[in-house]
């Protein structure tokens, strides 16, 4: 067995992330359970392909499973009182452990029950989607969704371990593959340059799936999320550059409608965004602007505003992210590849010139 053992420990919390291949096995799970019974979370999709082999690896223990529908849709409080109650209905007690086994829907619901029944329970993260894997099984915020608001009700739990198998990305959707990789071109503007650069001399075996250059990819971009969230677990500073990409990326989201654009797709095209208007408004060098562009368009993601939309629909929700003050919108920018910078007084009006400006 190979694998990566990732480590982190600044107060108040410590959990490995484990990357690898063939990681669904006994002495991997076997340190971080300790009541009688485990709790599997998944849905109708992941079950099939991996429930079995998981299930394998905790045969010393009394395992219970529930399946979701799959679909964002059901990241919803009704779906997560359901699973609660076949929670309740087989008495979980506190020591027992829960596991979510899929994307970040999975995790998500599964983590935010974890955070409340029993007033808190520890859970694994299994996560199968490289987005999960990079991004929602690290950090432990959790949350469902609102009918006014995506993840408004939440909480911050951390896992107790994350069990990354990057086998699981071989039934992966290319196009939910390559939605992964837009988070971790953005980690590697946040901070790491030789990481962007990494990326762009390994973007070949990486597209091929080379099993190498997926441990050290996901390894690289945990380390730089779990490196931002230990230094400000709960987003009162740094872990606001992670937001790179999403302002410009949720206004996209939104507009284009559910179902049209994977998030990671719009993130994609929000990095390219923000890289322009720091070029043209801020502090970013043509060259690496450019360079950034190239980046995202070398894994086939797109980079720029799709026709459909426009300039004023599109200023119109940033205005109302929840993120932002009415007035003023707060963008992260970068100032060079792997340094951002977080400027909070950006004009409505110089948005809205730059995005007319994007789409002509
Ligand atoms: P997802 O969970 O919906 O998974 C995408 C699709 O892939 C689904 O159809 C799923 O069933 C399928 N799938 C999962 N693993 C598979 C596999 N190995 N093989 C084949 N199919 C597989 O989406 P996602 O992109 O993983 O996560 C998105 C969710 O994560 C959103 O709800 C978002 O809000 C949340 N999120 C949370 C955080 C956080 O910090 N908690 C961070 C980022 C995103
Ligand atoms: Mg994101």
């Amino acid at each position: 067995m190979k694998y990566i053992d990732l480590s982190f420990d600044s107060e108040p919390f410590t959990y490995k992330i484990l990357i690898g291949k063939d990681l669904f096995n006994k002495k991997v799970f076997a340190d971080s359970l300790k009541g009688n019974s485990v709790f599997i979370v998944s849905n109708e999709t992941v079950a099939p392909l991996y429930l079995n082999q998981l299930k394998l690896a905790l045969s010393d223990y009394s395992i219970f499973t529930y399946l979701l529908p799959d679909g964002e849709q059901y990241k919803s409080l009704d779906s997560w009182q359901e699973l609660l109650n076949a929670m309740i209905s087989v008495r979980l007690r506190r020591n027992d452990t829960i596991i979510a086994l899929g994307g970040g829907v999975v995790g998500d619901m599964a983590g935010f029950a974890a955070a409340c029944l029993n007033r808190g329970m520890s859970i694994i993260q299994v996560p199968t989607t490289l987005l999960s894997q990079v991004d929602s099984s690290v950090g432990g915020k959790t949350a469902v969704n609102h009918p006014l608001g995506k993840n408004l009700i939440g909480a911050f739990h951390q896992p107790s371990l994350v069990v990354t198998d990057i086998k699981t990305l071989g039934t992966l959707p290319e196009r939910e593959f390559l939605a992964g990789i837009s988070e971790i071109i953005k980690a590697a503007i946040i901070s790491d340059s030789a990481f962007f650069e990494w990326l762009d001399e390994n973007a070949l075996h990486i597209l091929e799936h080379d099993e190498s250059a997926l441990v050290t990819m996901i390894e690289t971009s945990c380390r730089i999320k779990a490196d931002i969230v230990a230094e400000d677990a709960k987003e009162k500073g740094i872990r606001a550059w992670l937001n790179l990409g999403h302002t410009f990326g949720h206004a996209i989201e939104t507009c284009a409608g559910y179902g049209k654009l994977l998030h990671g797709e719009a993130v994609a095209i929000g990095i390219c965004l923000a890289a322009k208007f720091s070029f043209g408004n801020s502090s970013l060098s043509k060259t690496d602007s450019e360079r950034i562009v190239r980046l995202v368009q070398k894994f086939g993601l797109p980079t720029t505003i799709p026709e459909y939309l426009n300039a004023d629909e599109l200023t119109n929700a940033m205005r109302l992210d929840k993120k932002n003050t009415s007035e003023s919108i707060t963008l992260v920018l970068p100032e060079k590849v792997g340094k951002v910078m977080i400027d909070k007084s950006v004009s409505l009006s110089e948005i809205n010139e730059f995005l007319t400006q994007a789409m002509d």
